[in-house]
């Protein structure tokens, strides 16, 4: 297995670190589903001193709320296009794309996933970004697709013992 140094890792929401559905109330605030595990790993990947972005077409409060909670450096919504957002990214983190991993499941992905050093799809991407991913997930988006991307991510950067030495006093 090739090891490889990632340093940010790019995320994004629906279908990613949903299941793609979106509630829409008669108000017309949205209501999304994440998974605990993605959250949990996600503490894990920071805590080690990496960094993580959020780039997602949609607009949402709720998007807002879990970034926040999750700690996430860098948040893009309304990202229509999400190559000219990745050239922001690179500036703003720092971080050059080949050290930069990106996980999607659609169409718009596409043009972000053939640019940084480590693409992934989720097990239910469309079929084109699972062609152009160096990774498919084993897990659909929503359930779980990040925490397993995190931990082949340490797993290949020789982090592994060093993300799981607190849960092992
Ligand atoms: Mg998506």
């Amino acid at each position: 297995m090739k090891v490889i140094d990632i340093k940010l890792l790019v995320m994004d929401v629906d279908g990613v670190l949903t299941d793609g559905g979106v509630i829409i109330h008669d108000n017309g605030t949205e209501s999304k589903k994440f998974h605990v595990h993605d959250g949990a790993w996600l503490r894990i990947w920071k805590r080690l001193g990496l960094q993580t972005a959020i780039i997602t077409g949609r607009q949402c409060q709720a998007v807002e709320h879990r970034a926040r909670e999750l700690e996430i450096d860098f948040v893009y919504q309304q990202a229509h296009d999400k190559l000219a957002v990745l050239e922001q990214l690179k500036k703003d983190s720092q971080v050059p794309t080949e050290q930069m991993a990106y996980i999607g499941d659609d169409l718009p992905d596409l043009p972000v996933m053939k640019r940084v050093g480590f693409a992934v799809a989720v097990a239910d991407a469309t079929e084109e970004v699972k062609l152009a991913a160096h990774y498919v997930t084993s897990v659909e988006g929503g359930r779980g697709a990040v925490q397993e991307l995190i931990q082949l991510l340490l797993q290949r950067m020789n982090l592994w013992d060093q993300a799981l030495e607190r849960y092992r006093r």
